[in-house]
């Protein structure tokens, strides 16, 4: 697929690393599959990986912490197959 920023580069599906501002604190996650451009850098993510990624930062915050560093669970092994591709 050709990359929906850029249109020069061809994705290629990796496992990045995500780190989110949520209010005052940083969240880290980590090996999340996403189909990512070598050309310009953009990340393209499917809408369940967006969600569940919302989901993790949204449950991993809390009074007091600073910095949050967790690792994406793919749901399935066929998952991490597919994003390991
Ligand atoms: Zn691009």
């Amino acid at each position: 697929m050709k990359c929906p920023s850029c249109a020069r580069g061809e994705l290629e599906p990796r496992l990045v690393d995500l780190v989110e501002r949520w209010q005052r604190q940083r969240v880290i996650i980590k090996d999340v599959p996403a189909d990512v451009c070598p050309e310009c850098g953009e990340h393209v993510y499917t809408g369940e990986t967006a969600d569940r990624v919302n989901e993790l930062i949204r449950s991993s915050v809390g009074v007091g912490v600073e910095v949050v560093i967790r690792r994406f669970v793919p749901k399935s092994e066929d998952e991490l197959v597919a994003a390991m591709r």
